[in-house]
């Protein structure tokens, strides 16, 4: 089904690159239909902001074009016509057609999304996109929306993140009792049976909550964000490896009456459009890490630190709990996690003979 639907997208885009020509007849191009689309896409977050804001503006931007005009979306950030943690609802309910957000925030609601964004300790990015898309990772996921009608896609990732910023030192187990966190989703949950308290905060709060010091410590992104937010002025302790977010996939979702209204070839302007924001994104994150690291290495208030082994296996083992007793209790989870965590056995065994090999082999 899915490759057929890609086939006829191809044509159908020939056909539009055709009649883009001034000498050609588009009156026997592939794409018959010359009905435009105008949508709305609400995100989580703030507008425009570098990498996962423009992302989505440049999801639109790439859809705009590919399509010469037909399907037409209008972006609105976190907050400026639902918050940011309303996108599922707004796209649900059909207020709007389309929705970027991450699935780990629908925790609570939808449990099972969330090894759809990052489940502590599993899938990395290049992992992710081979479950979701060659390792029967989409099928699992377009099920679990189907009653909320909504048709999911895979539109980009920050490749692993960085542990986070704290205000104090973590030297054992012990120093994470107590600690008030923002950290969402699983990792969030993973943290307070370590001990601590974990806080859901949006993007835009996280800095004055650190500088105040109503939080003790943030999670966020990694450095290219992080730099941004200026989070390296609110704590001084930056600590990896993003163990809560080794790959974290982003959602595209789409109403489904809205999603069946569009022609096949503007369905497959959006399938593909969004694969290439996902390898555009993991690009611009890999790029502007690097270049905001070399900022942190250089700045003497910013102390960058590995955690402790065993503070890393200990969060290792609680996580795999806290999925196992979701498991028992939520037959969406149970389904999920059961070929997630055989898929992600099987890759450990490719990646550390692979990826893991060579670059400790580069550093020698
Ligand atoms: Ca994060």
């Amino acid at each position: 089904m899915k490759r057929r639907v890609f086939v006829g997208g191809l044509t159908a885009a020939a056909g539009l690159a055709a009649c883009a020509r001034p000498e050609s007849s588009c009156e026997n191009g592939a794409s018959a239909s010359t009905e435009t689309f105008e949508w709305s896409c609400v995100t989580s977050w703030p507008p425009k902001f570098p990498g996962l804001g423009m992302a989505v503006e440049n999801l639109a931007e790439r859809i705009e074009r590919a399509s010469a005009g037909r399907l037409k979306i209008k972006v609105y950030g976190g907050g400026e016509l639902v918050p940011p943690f309303e996108v599922f609802d707004a796209v649900s309910r059909g207020a709007v057609e389309m929705g970027h957000d991450a699935s780990y925030y629908h925790k609570g609601k939808v449990d099972a999304a969330q090894f759809f964004t990052a489940i502590p300790f599993g899938l990395n990015y290049m992992e992710l996109n081979a479950w979701i898309h060659y390792g029967g990772g989409l099928e699992l996921w377009r099920e679990l929306y189907e009653p909320f009608d909504l048709v999911p896609f895979l539109c980009g990732n920050t490749g692993v993140q960085m542990g986070g910023w704290f205000n104090k030192a973590i030297d054992s187990i012990d120093d994470l009792k107590g600690l008030k966190m923002r950290i969402p989703g699983l990792g969030g949950e993973v943290l307070r049976r370590a001990g601590g308290t974990p806080i859901t905060l949006p993007g835009a709060e996280i800095f004055t909550s650190l500088q105040t010091g109503a939080i003790d410590a943030t999670e966020w992104v990694g450095p290219y964000n992080d730099v941004s937010f200026g989070l390296h002025k609110a704590a001084g302790y930056y600590y990896y490896p993003g163990w809560q977010e080794p790959g974290p996939g982003l959602e595209c979702i789409i109403n489904r009456d809205a999603w069946n209204t569009l022609p096949p070839d503007l369905q497959a302007i959006v399938e593909i459009t969004c694969q290439s924001i996902t390898t555009d994104m993991a690009a611009e994150y890999t790029n502007g890490n690097a270049n905001s690291l070399q900022q942190l290495l250089a700045d003497p208030d910013v102390d960058v630190r590995e955690f402790p082994a065993d503070v890393l296996q200990h969060l290792k083992k609680i996580a795999r709990q806290v999925v196992e007793e979701m498991a028992a209790t939520d037959p969406a989870v149970a389904k999920i996690s059961k070929p997630y965590y055989e898929y992600l056995a099987k890759m450990e065994a490719n990646s550390r003979i692979s990826e893991k090999a060579y670059l400790d082999t580069r550093e020698t």
